[in-house]
């Protein structure tokens, strides 16, 4: 008999918007401590097995990263690899995971992962720096091995769920939500992230609709219970009546209808109701995202995030590989300028290369240009690539996480030689190619007036001007309350970034997630930004947005934003100005 659970719904922040529909399947926390089961004899070989092709996949790409490593740096550097190579090769580990196998009947990666943090505990417990260090090295390389499961194909089906599903994890990674197979993944919630998570980012770039910062989600619920995700309003129903079905597949049918009703302003131009101009373009991660783009009616692309080439413990692409993708953007959005952003390794996204010693606050580490400086031959690499797509369409360069002129002037010096060196080799490329900077840290605000010397437009990341102007970081979802879009803060210095660009003939865009915020849009549009870089799937209503505003309306309350002491005060007066021109796209 079936009995009808009764009908729970769990709240947590929208992170990707759109419904599901679908039976819930429960992924263990992380990648780190993965389901326990017990195995049949019968499948004691199989396991064994699916150990012995995890170890392999994972020393195949240790030695890969080995000799990359060493090609870029030497090959004492590329000694790191060696001691993770022998852990995977010590006979007494490898023994006592195939005796957890055999004998106590564990899945292989619980077996490996059991062994590995007994071992892991031991070692953090010596008195010796030097060993206390190289646990974080092994625990690198377990979590790899532990990967490298996932990618085994005679997975038990418990693992891999073969039927669609909405997917319930604790985190997932940028890379993990990249690789989401679309044909079983009809959306996902995970406990921690927060909206401006690379995950989020991604997950709205791919269209997954998505819930971040489900607290308690992986405990609370159960594998296989129905659900129901919306995405727009981050909340998860659990056993939903048929009642709740019908008022969410009405919902989603009204969402279906209004994109489709803003698809009549694809060809139209984003001008204000009083004929200010603005450029609207999209932001990618991936070139299969150009016909979304394209679809979309954005006028370029103001942002392609170039680092999600190193998912999945990949490596940057070689220069002409590079060069065949730039030139694939270029001529998809031509004639419309297409802005590629040199690698933004580090942070919360993929590192440029694994580190021997993880990083106290990534963040505020080795990330975006400070790696770029320090690789000059990867960072030269890139610059030629995009050099060369130059001629395929209108390409612009941008650099992330400047903090002041000399990092500018650094990268400038490169692209500089690296013209030269093409130009040697009689390669053609477009010599007055458009070059940017981002402004997402601070210090590169209050520099802005020198900055926009050296350069013809200034991009404000907000997401990461937010978090490091508030000193919140974007991914905590426990501080998450504090991350506001709105703090006065934010748009003074945003305000010093768009004056400081006009007094010096140059343009200034905003490709944060911000700028697809339709509640912000009012606050744009009066700082006198000449140029909104959102996903593609925003492009539509933030179209809508802009067509309904008056620019001198809102740069009259800008005067206001720029007194205000308070974030509400600032997101109220915007909200009320989005609700009176067009409350049709604010929920
Ligand atoms: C930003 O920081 O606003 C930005 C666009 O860059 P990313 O989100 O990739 O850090
Ligand atoms: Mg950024």
């Amino acid at each position: 008999m079936h009995v009808q659970s009764e009908e729970i719904i769990i709240q947590g922040s929208p992170g990707s918007p759109g419904i599901s529909f679908g039976p819930v399947h429960v992924m263990a926390r992380g990648f780190s401590a993965p389901d326990v089961y017990e195995i049949n004899e019968d499948q004691i070989a199989r396991e064994q097995n699916r150990f012995e092709q995890a170890l392999e996949i994972t020393k195949g790409q240790l030695d890969q990263l080995r000799t990359h490593i060493e090609n870029l740096s030497g090959e004492e550097e590329g000694k790191i690899f060696d001691a993770h190579l022998m852990v995977l090769e010590d006979k007494t580990l490898l023994r006592r995971v195939s005796n957890a196998i055999s004998e106590r009947r564990q899945n292989a990666e619980y077996a490996f992962y059991a062994v590995m943090q007994t071992f892991l505990e031991a070692m953090r417990r010596v008195n010796d720096s030097y060993l206390r260090e190289r646990a974080a090295d092994i625990d690198d390389v377990c979590q790899r091995v532990l990967r490298n499961f996932q990618l085994d194909t005679d997975a038990p089906a418990a693992d891999r769920p073969d039927h669609q599903h909405i997917l319930v994890a604790y985190d997932l990674s940028p890379s993990d939500t990249a690789s989401i197979d679309r044909n079983h993944v009809l959306g996902f919630a995970t406990e921690q992230g927060s909206v401006n998570s690379h995950t989020a980012i991604l997950a709205r770039s791919l269209g997954i609709p998505a819930i971040v910062g489900l607290e308690g989600a992986v405990i609370d619920i159960k594998t296989l219970s129905d659900g129901i995700l919306d995405g727009y309003n981050g909340t998860l129903i659990l056993n939903p009546t048929a009642e709740t079905v019908k008022t969410y597949q009405e919902k989603l049918n009204r969402k279906k209808l209004a994109l489709k009703e803003l698809d009549i302003l694809r060809e139209e131009e984003t001008t204000t109701s009083d004929g200010h101009r603005i450029t609207l373009s999209a932001n990618i991660e991936f070139t299969n995202e150009l016909p979304m783009v394209k679809q979309s009616g954005a006028e370029g692309v103001g942002l392609f995030r170039t680092e999600f080439y190193l998912l999945d413990g990949g490596e940057m692409p070689d220069e002409f590989q590079q060069e065949k993708v730039y030139s694939e953007v270029a001529k998809a959005v031509a004639p419309h300028l297409s802005i590629i952003r040199t690698l933004d390794a580090g942070g919360d996204k993929i590192p440029a290369e694994p580190l021997s010693h993880p990083e106290p606050n990534p963040f505020l580490g080795w990330r975006g240009i400070r790696v770029s400086l320090t690789r000059k031959a990867l960072f030269k690499e890139q610059l030629r690539a995009v050099l060369r797509a130059s001629t395929s369409g209108k390409l612009g360069v941008m650099f992330p996480m400047i903090s002041g002129i000399s990092e500018v002037l650094a990268a400038k010096e490169l692209l500089k030689e690296s013209m030269d060196e093409l130009d040697k080799a009689g390669v053609p490329f477009d010599p007055n190619i458009e070059v940017g900077v981002m402004i997402e840290i601070p210090s590169a605000a209050m520099m802005a007036n020198e900055i926009a010397k050296e350069v013809d437009f200034l991009s404000i990341g907000t997401n990461d001007l937010i978090q490091y102007t508030v000193a919140v970081d974007r991914v905590n979802h426990y501080v998450s309350h504090l991350y506001k879009p709105t703090h006065p803060a934010v748009f003074r210095l945003m305000d010093i970034t768009v004056r400081a660009a006009k007094d010096n003939g140059i343009w200034t865009g905003v490709c944060g997630e911000m700028a697809g915020q339709l509640a912000i849009t009012p606050l744009l549009v009066g700082l006198g930004i000449d140029e909104l870089s959102v996903g593609a799937h925003m492009v539509p209503s933030i179209k809508k947005a802009v067509r309904s505003l008056s620019q001198s309306e809102c740069s009259e309350m800008m005067k206001e934003v720029l007194k205000a002491r308070t974030s509400p005060e600032i997101a109220a007066l915007s909200e009320n100005m989005a609700r009176r021109y067009y409350p049709e796209l604010i929920e």
